[in-house]
């Protein structure tokens, strides 16, 4: 007979597929598409800290307006750097850290601003160099890696913890920062960078539209069939619901979905 915490992995790992299966033919699945260039998506990551998108997209725009392009960054007066980027939450805080962390890169390579050295390491390896920067954390470190050079790691934020956790495969008090490590151990084995890739969108459109943080818009989703929320909620789903509930994101109903 299996262990009891064998057989609660086993349970984990298969509502994890589940979900990943219910919600690739819900969205779509999507090819790896990186959605910027590599130092792009590391510097704008550092800069959305708390930060809403546009904000953040402001502070990067005019930071490379400012400066011109990294060298530039790199030299600028810290105080003027910090002016640039004033619309992110604590420009006083990212300002030296960007810096810090382009000296770092220009270290690396020898001169050049460009992270592809990242696509031949081992994951473990570069995953332990981005996060030896100043304010690069798993979730950061994880977008580069497996957005930007397609290795088999899984960025979590607050949308994809709270689906995990009401859904059932990942328990009550693992934070964010610890659900890489869980969920990668459950969905890693079974799935490569790709599915990595499409669990991440998916999940994270999931909770952004339809599992909000209030008020769940439980009646639309189709992972109700087994996720823990809605027994608690709702009892056990009943053929009427699962009836009503729709197969597709109906873009043209509910919106587009965001980059
Ligand atoms: S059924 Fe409700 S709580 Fe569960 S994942 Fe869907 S929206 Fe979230």
């Amino acid at each position: 007979m299996p262990a009891p915490a064998a057989t609660y992995a086993a349970e984990a790992a298969a509502k994890a597929l589940a979900d990943h299966e219910i919600l690739d033919q819900f969205y779509g699945h999507l090819p790896p598409v990186a959605r910027r260039t590599p130092m792009r998506e590391l510097v704008s990551t550092v800069l959305s800290h708390r930060t809403t998108h546009a904000d953040e997209e402001l502070a990067y725009d005019r930071m490379l307006e400012a400066f011109g392009d990294w060298p530039g960054v790199l030299g600028a007066p810290v105080d003027e750097l910090i002016h640039a980027i004033r619309t992110t939450r604590w420009p006083a805080t990212q300002a030296p850290r960007i810096q810090e962390i382009l000296r770092r890169i220009q270290a690396e390579t020898g001169g050049k601003f460009d992270l592809d050295f990242l696509a031949d390491w081992p994951t473990d390896r570069a995953m332990a160099w981005l996060t030896d920067m100043p304010g690069i954390g798993l979730k950061t470190a994880s977008l580069v890696l497996l957005f930007n050079y397609h290795h088999p790691v899984l960025p979590v934020d607050a949308h994809v913890h709270r689906v995990a956790q009401r859904v059932g495969f990942l328990g009550p008090k693992v934070s964010v920062e610890k659900a890489h490590s869980v969920l990668l151990a459950l969905l890693g084995p079974r799935l490569d960078a790709e599915g990595l890739f499409n669990f991440h969108k998916h999940n994270y459109w999931h909770g952004q539209q339809i599992c909000f943080f209030l008020k769940p818009n439980c009646p639309r989703c189709p992972l109700k069939g087994f996720c823990n929320y809605y027994q608690e909620h709702y009892g056990d789903v009943t053929p009427d619901a699962l009836a009503a509930t729709p197969t597709a994101w109906d873009a043209a109903a509910w919106g587009k979905l965001p980059h």
